[in-house]
């Protein structure tokens, strides 16, 4: 029997699914269980081709439609995610494997709020008029045209709706390619929609590896690449983009500094590190994963995390009840279990877990490790797993060099309970999405994205809006002209 996960078929086309059997079979493994649920197929260089002819085409018409009219089929698709949550939610997990307590608040409900966000402020997508005396100058917001969207595998649903809003609602069209990982959810958001009015073509889903994603960077066709996903990736496609003159959005990776200055309300401050280190089994970009905890506190906070870390619940991530789920693919966990070893072998204490979790399916222990030194690998590089690692300091002056010295910038958190010391410390830290007493909050209406290596441009909040349109300015000039001959 097949299925409930399987799509109708492998790409969204045009308005409607189209299926090409020829390209290389991807298989849909659910994480939980290692068994294989679905089936799609890599697009063939026919169906890369459709995708693109049919996006710059029906582009044209989409930007000349009013800002409120795009708005208000992206507004009507936020209500049929929100009406279909629990269904995309489910969806959403089969595709991850992260709990259903998590995908029924974080996802479709995420994707909403981009979808209404920025179906809201298409109606007010204006210019500038600049008085020059008697002549002016007006200036005019323009669509990019044709936009490639690309997917890392953490938020499949979260992604293809926070590149595809502010896209469409900027009057651009979309090809939208998702992680091989994880290709079910954005079939979803297309068909979604489609359904809601979105014209054929205007927002087109295709699957495929790495050279799916290269054949749309490099096409000629397309003014603009937002990408989710590592700095290497995003190293090779900026370039790519480059060598076209197009537009860019990174979002990048990042290993993101959380300072605990002793003043910190200690609950407060481990509630903050769990969400920034163990929501999504730790596969969160901006996650603060090096954890810096003032002395003077440190024994303190690491008893009271290890308490509540051991309340987290590891089960079937359909069950409401399980509050951590499995790593999204077998590699992804041998990957992170290095890590653990590493860690281990150069010296870190392990506080908690630290090792495999006795049951099927990818899944990791939630781990902490104390005495983590600067330069053991744990604290330098992206692990993008559940693996906090505890660093302690002394003087504010060394925790904000410290913290600054990798040669990423996505994120950073304070928690003190001294205002100006947040503020200053803050304002010193290099990183694009910040929190105070808090870690992890992304709502809509906050820019959000990296500087340094995590990345280029900003999703979200009206600066997207800025990254997924241009200006045209416009001389109008009321009297003579005046020339030398
Ligand atoms: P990858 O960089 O491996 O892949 C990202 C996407 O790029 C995938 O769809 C991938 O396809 C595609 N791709 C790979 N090579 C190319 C290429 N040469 N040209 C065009 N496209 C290509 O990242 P992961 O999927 O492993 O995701 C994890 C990473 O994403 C982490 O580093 C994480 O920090 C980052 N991330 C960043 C976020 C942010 O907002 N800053 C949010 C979430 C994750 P395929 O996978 O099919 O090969």
């Amino acid at each position: 029997m097949t299925h409930p996960a399987q799509p109708k078929a492998s790409h969204f086309i045009n308005g409607e699914y189209v299926e090409d059997t020829a390209g290389t079979p991807i298989p849909v493994i659910y994480a939980a269980t290692g068994e294989q649920i679905a089936t799609v197929y890599a697009a063939t260089p026919a169906i890369v081709e459709q995708a693109l002819s049919t996006a710059k085409e029906a582009q044209k018409a989409w930007a000349k439609m009013t800002g409120t009219e795009r708005g208000r089929i992206l507004r009507r698709a936020a209500d049929i995610m929100r009406e279909r949550n629990h269904e995309l939610s489910v969806l959403e997990t089969y595709d991850t494997g992260k709990p259903l307590q998590e995908t029924l608040v974080a996802d479709a409900t995420s994707g909403a709020d981009a979808l209404e966000y920025f179906g809201g402020l298409a109606g007010s997508l204006t210019g500038e008029h600049i008085p020059m005396g008697e002549d002016w100058v007006y200036t005019v917001r323009e669509a990019l045209g044709l936009c490639v969207g690309i997917g890392a595998w953490n938020y499949p649903t979260q992604i293809a709706c926070w590149k595809g809003a502010p896209a469409l609602a900027c009057g651009n069209s979309m090809v939208f390619k998702p992680s091989e990982t994880t290709p079910l959810c954005a079939l979803k958001v297309a068909e979604i929609l489609h359904e809601a009015g979105a014209p054929a073509g205007i927002y087109n889903v295709i699957q495929g590896m790495g050279e799916v994603g290269g054949a749309l960077v490099t096409d000629p066709r397309v003014d603009k690449v937002s990408l989710t996903g590592s700095v290497p990736t995003g190293k090779k496609v900026y370039a790519a983009a480059a060598e076209g003159m197009k537009h860019v959005t990174m979002e990048l990776g990042g290993k993101s500094p959380l300072i605990i200055f002793d003043d910190a309300d200690i609950d407060n401050a481990v509630g903050g590190a769990i969400n920034g280190n163990f929501y999504s089994s730790g596969q969160v970009c901006s996650n603060g994963t090096r954890v810096f905890v003032q002395k003077g506190i440190k024994e303190k906070f690491l008893a009271r995390l290890a308490e509540r870390t051991g309340n987290a619940i590891l089960g079937d991530p359909m069950d409401e009840a399980t509050s951590f789920g499995p790593m999204v693919t077998e590699n992804q966990m041998n990957i992170v279990l290095g890590y653990i070893e590493k860690g281990k072998e150069e010296g870190a204490r392990v506080v908690c877990g630290g090792a495999r979790a006795d049951m099927p399916g990818y899944y990791i222990q939630p781990t902490v490790f104390a005495d983590v030194t600067d330069d053991m690998t744990i604290a330098r590089e992206e692990i993008f797993g559940p693996v906090m690692s505890v660093l302690d300091f002394e003087t504010e002056e060394e925790v904000v060099a410290r913290a600054n010295d990798t040669e990423f910038g996505l994120s950073a958190g304070v928690f003190t309970n001294d205002f100006s010391r947040a503020h200053r410390v803050i304002g010193q830290l290099e990183a694009g999405s910040c929190f105070i007493n808090s870690y992890n909050d992304a709502p809509v209406e906050a820019p959000f994205g990296g500087v340094k290596a995590s990345g280029v441009g900003r999703e979200n909040s009206k600066e997207a809006i800025k990254h997924f349109s241009q200006v045209k300015s416009v001389y109008v000039r009321m009297g003579d002209v005046e020339a030398a001959f």
